[in-house]
């Protein structure tokens, strides 16, 4: 499809998977056992370990039953309650952890610390989704929120209140909660951002490219949490040329018309190889008239990236 003049691509800085999910399809790769639950949100992932023989189970079912029919089973990245590995060993089952490193050294740690200290914790969240299902089991006062109205259910709390939050939440929400909850509940609530570096830097690259490209594709599961953010974060300057896709096949080439410059987005749970289809796709439709920049990662390793708001 030929263009006036050719479109330029920029692919927002680290995009795609993290070291946390690329460190769990290693293990899942390597280990071949049945894994409890999407290893992550993205069916192509998905699909991969299935068609390679590694069983996706129930993530949460009976272990009795489980006990039954499997010796040795793996974690996915987003972990799993603290009781219920207590239970995998109980049964005998042995389990492979790839809980993201940034759970298990500093987001489970906090709960535990200020659990010590005597404050209730306020964990604001997707109170389905698997990361806040594991990290409340870390506490024993500890509540979570997702929304006003869960801020207005809150029983009354006596003592030293903390706000933490899921590492893929938008930055946006969070302090929104903690702005209400301050004005409403708490107003010495002290609030610590427990997003994890990837998802902050993924969420300040796609934040800074929405807002001068013309158009963005944000590529990964509609599943995934912190996609689905990118997405929503885009729409906030891109209302109508914000395209979230999980698929290159799902690309329209309409979409492209007046659009000079092109931003990418990519959630922590999207691979590389997924971004690269999407990239072979658009030079497909216009061959000889891509220009793809990208810029360098430097969030490759694991850090503490908590900050008090
Ligand atoms: S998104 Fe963050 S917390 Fe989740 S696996 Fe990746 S690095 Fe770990």
């Amino acid at each position: 499809m030929p263009r006036n003049r050719p479109l330029e691509v920029i692919v927002a800085r680290s995009a795609g998977t993290c070291f946390g999910v690329e460190a769990a399809i290693d293990m899942a790769e390597r280990e071949k056992k049945p894994i409890l639950g999407p290893l992550v949100h993205n069916p192509l992932v998905v699909a991969n370990l299935a068609a390679a023989g590694i069983p996706i189970l129930e993530r949460y079912q009976d272990l009795d039953t489980l006990a039954g029919q499997v010796e040795e089973v793996v974690i996915t990245a987003h972990g799993y309650p603290k009781q219920l590995k207590a239970a995998l060993q109980e049964r005998g089952i042995t389990y492979h952890d790839a809980t993201c490193p940034v759970l298990l050294k500093w987001v489970y740690s906090k709960i535990e610390r200020f659990e010590e200290m005597g404050y209730t914790i306020l964990l604001v969240g997707n109170p389905n989704h698997a990361e806040i299902i594991a990290s409340r089991s870390y506490g024993t006062h500890i509540h979570v929120i997702y929304s006003e109205d869960d801020c207005d259910a809150l029983p009354p709390i006596s003592g030293p209140t903390v706000a933490l939050c899921q590492t893929t939440i938008a930055r946006e929400k969070f302090e929104r909660l903690v702005d209400y909850l301050r004005e409403h509940r708490f107003s010495d609530l002290k609030a610590v951002d427990t997003r994890c570096k990837p998802v902050k830097s993924q969420q300040e690259a796609v934040e800074n490219l929405a807002q001068w490209v013309d158009a963005m594709l944000i590529v990964g599961g509609f599943e995934s949490s912190n996609t689905t953010n990118l997405a929503r974060i885009s729409e906030r300057y891109l209302p109508h040329r914000t395209y979230h896709i999980d698929s290159a096949a799902s690309i329209d080439p309409a979409w492209f018309e007046r659009v000079n410059n092109l931003g990418i987005g990519a959630g922590t749970s999207t691979p590389q190889h997924q971004i690269q289809q999407v990239e072979r796709r658009l030079e497909e439709l216009f061959p000889g008239q891509i220009l793809i920049h990208r810029t360098a990662r430097h969030d490759d390793e694991a850090e503490d990236a908590s900050s008090e708001i």
